[in-house]
């Protein structure tokens, strides 16, 4: 008898460890160039079967729908690589540390006279792109607010370990008014409730 068990690599938001996700396929998708599988043409499998090796080695591979788990749309059906907004020279938005390095007390980060959204996300984190599109389009035309990205890198860093104990999913994303002031933290995608976050921020 033949035990089927679907271990279900989609919930990767909150159980990363169970599938490595690398940034191999994000890294291929700066150019915006989407294939007909609607994934990077670059790194598509399915056009360069000579990839499959290199996905596979690094474990970035989802054997139930034959591709690399970085692109598997069925597993991941949020997935977009859509190019991100990009950003004037003007926006106010800056990584903090490196993937997954610890950044010490959070209203540290918080700059006087702005609202800031501090966005702690990771590569693997599809519904991220989505805060991220969001974000990248409101700080563009607002002065009087500030972005910093915190990039997790998995729930074993430093930083996960420092920020994101009680955070069940990612993005989780913290707002503060321009006084320094703690209004909200938005944990899972909930563009509204973020949105609300920013504008009571504002008020
Ligand atoms: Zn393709
Ligand atoms: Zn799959």
């Amino acid at each position: 008898m033949r035990v089927f068990v679907f271990l279900c690599l989609c919930a990767c938001a909150t159980t990363p460890a169970h599938g490595t996700w690398s940034d191999r396929t994000l890294a291929a998708s700066n150019d915006g160039v989407l294939c007909d599988h609607r994934v990077p043409e670059r790194a598509c499998v399915k056009h360069h079967p000579g990839l499959e090796g290199e996905f596979k080695r690094v474990g970035d591979w989802c054997g139930e729908h034959g591709v690399p788990e970085s692109q598997c749309l069925l597993c991941h059906p949020d997935l977009t690589f859509q190019p991100l907004p990009v950003l004037p020279a003007s926006a106010d938005v800056r990584w903090l540390a490196g993937t997954g390095d610890a950044i010490g007390p959070l209203e540290t980060h918080a700059v006087p006279g702005k609202v800031t959204v501090v966005d702690f996300y990771a590569d693997w984190c599809a519904p991220c792109r989505k805060v991220d599109a969001f974000m990248f389009e409101l700080v563009s035309r607002r002065s009087d607010l500030a972005l910093r990205k915190a990039n997790v890198g998995s729930w074993e860093t430093p930083l996960a370990r420092e920020h994101l104990r009680d955070v069940p999913t990612l993005p989780s994303v913290v707002v503060f008014s321009a006084k320094g002031k703690l209004v909200k933290r938005v944990n899972g995608l909930d563009l509204p409730a973020l949105q609300a976050a920013i504008d009571e921020a504002w008020r």
